[in-house]
């Protein structure tokens, strides 16, 4: 019945050294029962829908049973969490193995909240219900945003107490990612490991994520270019869109760029770039304004890690340059982020072409909605559909100045308004998750009321289509994020 349920594993992370994982004995639940599945998400895996809804399936995706050729590790790994450099490792996560999509794409299928690994340190390797139901609505509304994202596949409820502040619901998560490999991964062979590790690592790196890059003579200086270029690209999507991680660790950056971990995120309501929602980030470390930042930060920790690789590939000449190359390989990263940015800003005002005066323009927006409180989301949309312009930012004269610029500016490209209008269309979302609407989600399906929680994923999944003017899933709350707080579940 593995057949059945559609099951095409294979397991190229057990060929790496024994030092990258444990194995791990399952830790059963007491009565798993589903409470989402990702329908179209296991088709595009090859997965049958049907047979994984069975009592059968349902014991896989709960930890309780194995599957023949899955791969059964906890994965190791180290970060830098708010700076402070640590072995982390999964301690509440089990990884399934590698399911061969039809596509021929090859996607980790890994199990979140599965119990202890040695990985737990004190933890009970359990996950809550809300926290995630959240990763499952916000992961798939960045999908559907076109974010690169780790994916859910299925939330099980596990009919066991975890114990937090007080008694909650114990669930576990099934995510889909292109590969779990972050840059703690690398922080942790560099630090533990040996050069052979290391490399081994890199090339499996390469492998799965950069294959066109694995017979360059300089290939880990280019897998840095490359990692570098990825998430530059990364981050000015998630700014584009308003979205803060939250937690930003090097545990919590993948190789592959992919958005994961979906701990303490949310999407900014009201347009302030110090915005932080994190209960624990107490000095705003990872506020949306600081994002490139410290995707900057992050990716001058892994190109530490690849140091000795990079040696390996200069000739003996160039030896005093290693951490010049390394240096000015992660200082790309301004430009591809800013060249990115601005790119997309320009979308999201039905601009085609490039002017310099561009940056002007949008920024002299920005500075206006900061002043005004405007939403972030929904001052694009305004512009958008031309509607809906009654707040104090639309009625100011500033507003009129910057219109009239505006509409002067979209004159000077060939394409029509109607073009320029169909561009903002597909660059301006009407729904994202909004914070109040998670949350009323989750309540809801805490009391087993799961109707909210659907409607609200159906929203977020067409963020681009949805009909303009649906007030309820693209209205901000009435107080704005005014006290609004993130934990990590
Ligand atoms: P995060 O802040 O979500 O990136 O998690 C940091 C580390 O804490 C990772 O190594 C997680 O596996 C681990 N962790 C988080 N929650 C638990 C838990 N309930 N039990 C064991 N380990 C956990
Ligand atoms: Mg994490
Ligand atoms: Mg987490």
């Amino acid at each position: 019945d593995f057949v059945k349920m559609g099951w095409n594993l294979d397991n190229s992370y057990l060929n790496l050294p024994e030092i990258f994982f444990s194995k791990i004995n399952l830790n059963k639940v007491k009565s798993p029962e589903l409470v989402i599945f990702n329908d179209k998400l296991a088709k595009s895996l090859g997965l049958n829908s049907d047979e994984l809804k069975s009592t059968d399936g349902i014991s896989i995706l709960s930890g309780n049973k194995t599957i023949e050729g899955g791969a059964f590790i906890a994965q190791a790994y180290a970060g830098h969490q708010f700076g402070h450099f640590t072995m982390l490792g999964d301690g509440r996560a089990l990884l399934i193995g590698e399911q061969l999509a039809p596509s021929g794409e090859r996607f980790d299928i890994q199990l979140k909240g599965s119990g202890r690994t040695p990985y737990s340190r004190g933890g009970d390797g359990r996950a809550v219900l809300g926290p995630m139901l959240r990763e499952y609505i916000i992961s798939e509304a960045m999908n559907a945003l076109g974010i690169p994202t780790t994916r859910s596949l299925a939330v099980i409820k596990t009919g066991e107490t975890v114990i937090r502040e007080n008694l909650k619901q114990g669930a576990i998560l099934t995510r889909v990612a292109s590969s779990h490999i972050r840059f703690g991964t690398f922080q942790y062979v560099a630090q533990w490991g040996n050069t052979e590790q290391l490399k081994q690592l890199a090339d499996y790196s390469i492998k799965r994520h950069f294959p066109y890059i694995k017979d360059d003579s300089n290939k880990y200086i280019n897998l840095l270019n490359e990692v570098v270029k990825a998430h530059a690209n990364l981050v000015a999507m998630w700014q584009a869109v308003g979205f803060i991680h939250g937690v930003m660790n090097t545990d919590n950056m993948t190789i592959s760029a992919e958005t994961i971990d979906y701990g303490p995120c949310a999407f900014m309501n009201t347009y302030k770039p110090d915005t932080v929602f994190s209960s624990i980030d107490i000095n705003g470390r990872y506020s949306y304004e600081n994002q490139p930042v410290m995707a900057e930060w992050n990716l001058c920790r892994f190109a530490e890690t690849l140091l000795p690789l990079i040696q390996e590939n200069l000739a003996y000449s160039d030896q005093k340059d290693i951490i010049k190359i390394a240096q000015d390989s992660v200082s790309n990263f301004s430009e591809i982020y800013y060249s990115s940015w601005i790119s997309k800003m320009r979308s999201k005002l039905g601009i085609f072409n490039e002017e310099l005066q561009d940056k002007a323009l949008i920024e002299d927006l920005l500075s206006m909605m900061e002043k005004y409180n405007q939403d972030y989301t929904n001052t694009f949309s305004s512009l958008t559909f031309d509607k809906d312009k009654n707040s104090d930012m639309f009625n100011s004269i500033e507003y009129k100045n910057w219109h009239k610029l505006w509409l002067e500016r979209l004159k000077r490209q060939p394409e029509s308004k109607e073009k320029a209008r169909d561009l903002m269309k597909k660059s301006n979302p009407v729904v994202i998750p909004r914070n109040h609407l998670v949350e009323e989600a989750l309540d809801s399906a805490d009391k087993n009321d799961f109707t909210p929680l659907i409607n609200l994923i159906d929203a977020v999944s067409r963020p681009y289509d949805y009909p303009y003017g649906d007030q309820k899933y693209s209205m901000p709350p009435k107080n704005s994020d005014c006290n609004y707080k993130t934990y990590c579940g």
